[in-house]
């Protein structure tokens, strides 16, 4: 695995490769994992999925300032720069490229992408710079890396909207993949941030993935009022004493919508604050009777 700092460098090794591997689809040649770092097996899935599927593999490992807000974590942001390293050559990565906020960034910046609709509610809500911030990081990123497959965590379920969204409009040459959640075994979805978490909110966390199964089972099992889902939801997330509820929405799964009646299509979206950490979750509705996400 090679590691690159300067944009320059990385087009150079990735004009050099693809001619390597001429005769390759140009879009599927190239399979890249954007991050900020601090990588669990979250991230290591994605690795993993481009290493099955392209011949080249770059991951990125960039704690982007544009999509922190005023207050947020961008100082204290985890890092691990030789332990990511392993694991990224470990899952399969050729060219892992970590730029400086310096290589990425004008100053001041004057130019940014923002994606109206899927950016509006829910984490936009309750951070409104962040999905800006996204949007210009990844088509950054995108137009750095060249045509290629991006992919992506279900976990930031919002997020990929918004990417798909921003890869769409401005008829950008890549393919967004989506996967699956990689969860704890007691169902706490893998996160850079569980880090933050004292031993008691370790302990509470997991609420956020039975709140989701039991809205999703509810779902499974006939009910079609998203209002008495989403109180399903809230209420077992606000008994858990140690968790500070954001919000608990269904919503359809493509527009990001809230519903008035939900179904197998709909999506199940909570966020809630346990001490310093500010975790998320999703899950799907399988049109059988569980819940996907399972454990
Ligand atoms: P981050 O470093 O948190 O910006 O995440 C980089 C990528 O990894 C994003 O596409 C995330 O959605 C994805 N990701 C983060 N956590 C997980 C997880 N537990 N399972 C699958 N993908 C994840």
């Amino acid at each position: 695995m090679l590691r690159v700092d300067t944009v320059a460098g990385l087009r150079a090794e990735l004009d050099r490769r693809r001619a390597d591997h001429g005769g390759v689809d140009p879009v599927s040649q190239v399979g890249f994992v954007p991050t900020m770092g601090y990588l669990h097996d979250g991230h290591e899935s994605l690795m993993h999925a481009a290493r099955a599927d392209c011949p080249i593999v770059v991951a990125s490992i960039f704690v982007n300032p544009l999509q922190f807000g005023a207050g947020e974590d961008l100082e204290s942001y985890p890092t691990d720069l030789a332990g990511d390293s392993l694991r990224a050559e470990r899952s399969g990565v050729d060219l892992l490229f970590v730029p400086s906020a310096d290589e990425m960034y004008p100053v001041p910046v004057s130019t940014t992408v923002s994606v109206a609709g899927v950016s509006s509610r829910m984490e936009g809500a309750a951070r409104p710079t962040h999905f800006a911030g996204v949007a210009t990081v990844v088509a950054k990123l995108l137009n750095i890396v060249g045509p290629c497959r991006a992919y992506f965590g279900e976990k930031d379920f919002q997020q990929i909207a918004v990417v798909r969204t921003m890869v769409a409009d401005l008829s950008v040459r890549a393919e967004i993949v989506a996967r699956p959640t990689v969860r704890e075994a007691d169902g706490l979805a893998r996160s850079s941030r569980n880090v933050y978490l004292s031993d008691r909110e370790r302990a509470a966390a997991p609420v956020l993935y039975r709140a989701l199964r039991q809205g999703a089972l509810r779902i499974a099992a006939g009910e079609t009022d998203a209002e008495v889902v989403r109180m399903l939801m809230a209420r077992i997330i606000e008994d858990e004493p140690v968790a500070r509820l954001d919000y608990a929405e269904v919503v359809d799964s493509t527009t990001l919508e809230p519903l008035p009646r939900c179904g197998p299509g709909s999506r199940l979206l909570v966020a809630a604050r346990f001490g310093r950490a500010r975790l998320l979750d999703n899950m799907g509705v399988s049109p059988a009777s569980s819940p996907d996400g399972g454990v």
